[in-house]
């Protein structure tokens, strides 16, 4: 199999992306061509490359053969964005990335360098052959590759284990040496990263792909649950923690102005739990300075952000130390008290652990001190 040919069976290839733009230069054209009888194996194909990301089996990469096999992952995508379950969106990035590291684990360094340089402008560099590490530091000669750190942090940080922290990694002149295997996780990293922040206009979709989306809709039911919007109830705030609270009641009550940072965490908060958009402006709407379209600029703002220009879904709420030092704390500042902001350092977490315990009409405590690590002392 040639270089070019070998690489375009990665989605995220440069290569990939020529191949498909030639062949369909958008997606409306894309579509138009799925429709053709010769191309319904193309639809086939993506449908069952994307029932293998909701059941999280293998994903079986073509056999590149047919220079239209490229359409497959595209069409899978689109197959994924027109159902708008970030659950499933969720599920095909760790499929997909899975499916790549297994792949490149399986080609040669060259190669792979080339995929990482070509398809993210990243520079990497040999550390020399075995003779030449065998000159290095004994620390430093498992290592056959190097790569900028700007590189390595647009990938590494979401990796949840110690040894990618980069303070846990040598460092010399902004290059940090890295395995192979290490490269190819840092690569299959980035194509979930694309996967989970890539957002594009659907066009109008054609009969053929239609029903490829209600078959798959259909699998989904039982195995993802589409989230409902929350409304606010009695039930739903007495799981808030206490800073939601304080802030959720002085907006209701409309006797103070929030701070923007009060503001900015309580919308941010409200979102995550599910809350609809025009419900959160209704918590707003009382107080003394409303200003009914800032406030509607500010929530959409908070719901969406935009990154690298793409829409993402929304900002993540500030965690507890951030609120403590903005003084929206009030177990910091010996308010109030509740034994469970001792266990959790966000109050996501906190609005979790306490709805789960009303479910089961769990009223004692004490199963904290039993299952958990005390996080925070007050
Ligand atoms: S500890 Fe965290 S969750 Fe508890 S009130 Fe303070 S900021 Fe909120």
């Amino acid at each position: 199999m040639s270089v070019r040919l070998q690489q375009s069976k990665y989605p995220f290839s440069a290569q990939a992306r020529q191949a498909s733009q030639k062949l369909a230069r958008d997606l409306g054209v894309l579509v138009d061509l799925l429709e053709e009888p010769d191309n319904y194996y193309i639809v086939e194909e993506a449908e069952k490359r994307v029932y293998a990301a909701l059941t999280q089996t293998q994903i079986r990469y073509p056999t590149m053969e047919n220079e239209k096999d490229v359409l497959i992952y595209p069409t899978a995508r689109l197959i994924v964005e027109e159902l708008g379950l970030p659950q499933l969106r969720a599920l095909q990035a760790e499929a997909e990335s899975k499916e790549a590291n297994r792949q490149l684990g399986k080609e040669e360094s060259a190669l792979v360098v080339d995929l990482g340089e070509s398809s993210f402008n990243w520079r990497i560099e040999s550390m020399g052959d075995i003779n030449e590490r065998s000159k290095l530091p004994l620390m430093l000669r498992t290592f056959e590759l190097k790569m900028r750190f700007e590189n390595y942090l647009e990938v590494a940080p979401s990796f949840h284990s110690d040894e990618w922290n980069l303070i846990n990694r040598y460092m010399d002149k902004g290059w940090i040496p890295i395995r192979r295997s290490e490269l190819d996780r840092l690569i299959s990293g980035k194509f979930k990263q694309l996967i989970m922040d890539g957002r594009f206009d659907i066009p109008k979709m054609s009969r053929r792909l239609i029903e490829a989306v209600q078959r798959i809709e259909d699998k989904t039911k039982g195995r993802i649950r589409k989230r409902e919007p929350v409304k606010i109830t009695e039930t739903l705030t007495s799981a808030f923690p206490p800073c939601i609270q304080k802030m959720y009641d002085d907006s209701i009550r409309g006797d103070v102005n929030l701070s923007h940072d009060a503001r900015f965490a309580l919308a941010a908060f409200l979102l995550r739990i599910g809350m609809e958009k025009n419900e959160v402006q209704k918590v707003f709407s009382s107080s003394p300075d409303k200003n009914i379209s800032l406030i509607e600029y500010q929530v959409r703002h908070i719901a969406s952000k935009r990154s690298s220009g793409v829409d993402v879904e929304g900002y993540i709420p500030p965690g507890c130390k951030k609120l403590q030092v903005n003084n929206l704390c009030p177990v910091y500042l010996g308010a109030v008290f509740d034994p469970l902001c001792e266990y959790i350092l966000n109050p996501l977490v906190f609005y979790q652990t306490r709805a789960w315990e009303i479910s089961k009409d769990i009223q004692d405590h004490s199963w904290y001190e039993r299952k958990r690590n005390k996080k925070q002392n007050f």
